[in-house]
């Protein structure tokens, strides 16, 4: 077991402060980790004997980026689908058949290898924690192995079986909905920790709010946790469905009445809302009012929702900025909701905060404070400590 000191952090931000921006910034702060969990964060002064030191130079230090929802087990390619969006062709899910067609059709080494480069790309931006959600598969052989091979890069899997209607049963939905509920999560059961669904009232090819119910019950039983994709396209039953059933967190929520909100609110210790406006930008969408929510009292997470249709970036520094530019939350917010946030989202207290026991999951910014990730969007200056490359010296 060896013990490395962090120094030279220009800020330390812990996100385990008190007062309205709770990002518990210290000045000066060296943070000494063992066996990749945090064991001492103090003064530099003040900092222990350890093996190892590593200099930061002054860079900003943060809490690993915590991307809660993603689809990255998938193949082929729709960038003709975007382009065509771009000039004007509305987006309702249909889409998502064309990639459910390619990853049907890939082998397990070619999903494979994309996953490594897509884990990779995120690392690299800094991003320490992902949950990756089948759903491109649809038949029970293909969904158990997209989160077989999911599962080999990161615990956080989600079986989303109920990612649309198939072609194949779009005459008869209700055979699916069995098919979900019945062999398909019991053979998916055991590669996942959560269960979601499409909930939406505005995609022929989505489920109504009798269907999700139904499903994430079903997952519930299992021993499932359950997320849920709501209120994305118009107003819906997403929000209420998820609050009502406890699920852990609720995605997308663009179209909120004010019932949706005073039900968030109430939920706020149970049921996160989590914010994915990269999917806003990707379809030229409105943003969902992540200010308003934020005033109300809700539990606010941002994510990538990295996916090929609506949003093929696994960016949270991206992510961050729009939510400042876009959707009036404050530099302190956005971060917050991207790591704190986001692991409450998935239900974690061991990573998104920096306190001893917990996860050294740390994000260096090539930067001296955390305000640059909303004031310099597209630039890659977030990346983990361990891909820095910094100089490790003997400790003192
Ligand atoms: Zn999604």
């Amino acid at each position: 077991m060896s013990s490395t000191v962090v120094t030279g952090i220009g800020e330390l931000v812990t996100c385990d402060g008190s007062g309205p921006d709770r990002l518990g910034i210290l000045p000066d702060a060296a943070l000494v980790m063992e066996d990749e969990l945090i064991v001492w964060i103090g003064p530099a002064a003040k900092s222990p004997a350890t093996d190892t030191m590593i200099d930061v130079g002054g860079c900003a230090v943060i809490p690993g980026f915590v991307d809660s929802h993603s689809h990255l087990v998938f193949a082929g390619d729709r960038a003709g689908e975007f382009a065509a969006r771009m000039t004007g062709k509305p987006y309702d899910g249909g889409g998502i058949g064309v990639t459910v067609a390619a990853t049907r059709a890939a082998t397990d080494d070619d999903l494979t290898r994309l996953l490594v480069a897509r884990t990779a790309e995120l690392r690299a931006l800094g991003t320490t924690t992902v949950e990756i959600k089948s759903g491109y598969g649809l038949t029970v052989a293909d969904e158990v192995r997209a989160l077989q091979l999911a599962r080999q890069f990161t615990t956080e899997t989600t079986f989303l079986g109920a990612h649309v209607v198939p072609a194949e049963y779009a005459a008869d939905r209700s055979a699916y909905v069995d098919l979900v509920t019945g062999p398909m999560l019991e053979a998916a059961a055991s590669y996942a920790r959560w269960i979601d669904v499409f909930c939406e009232p505005h995609s022929p090819h989505a489920f109504d709010a009798d269907e999700a119910g139904q499903i994430l019950k079903a997952g519930a039983a299992m021993g499932l946790g359950q997320r849920v994709h709501g209120n994305q396209l118009g107003p819906g039953p997403g929000v209420r469905l998820a609050v009502e059933l406890g699920a852990a967190s609720v995605d997308h929520c663009t179209y909120l009445a004010d019932a949706d909100v005073d039900a968030l609110v109430d939920a706020a210790d149970s049921t996160v809302a989590t914010l994915l406006p990269g999917v806003e930008f990707c379809t030229r969408s409105p943003y969902p009012d992540g200010a308003r929510l934020l005033a109300s009292g809700v539990t606010v997470a941002l994510a990538t929702d990295c996916n090929p249709g609506t949003c093929y970036s696994s960016s949270m520094p991206w992510v961050i900025s729009l939510a400042v530019r876009e959707m009036g939350m404050t530099p302190a917010q956005a971060l917050f909701a991207a790591t704190t946030g986001s692991a409450k989202a998935l239900r974690r207290s061991d990573i998104g905060r920096l306190v001893v026991g917990n996860r050294a999951d740390l994000t260096v910014l090539d930067a001296p404070s955390y305000l640059h990730l909303a004031y310099r969007p597209g630039v890659p200056i977030a990346r983990p400590l361990d891909l820095m490359a910094t100089v490790e010296t003997p400790g003192e």
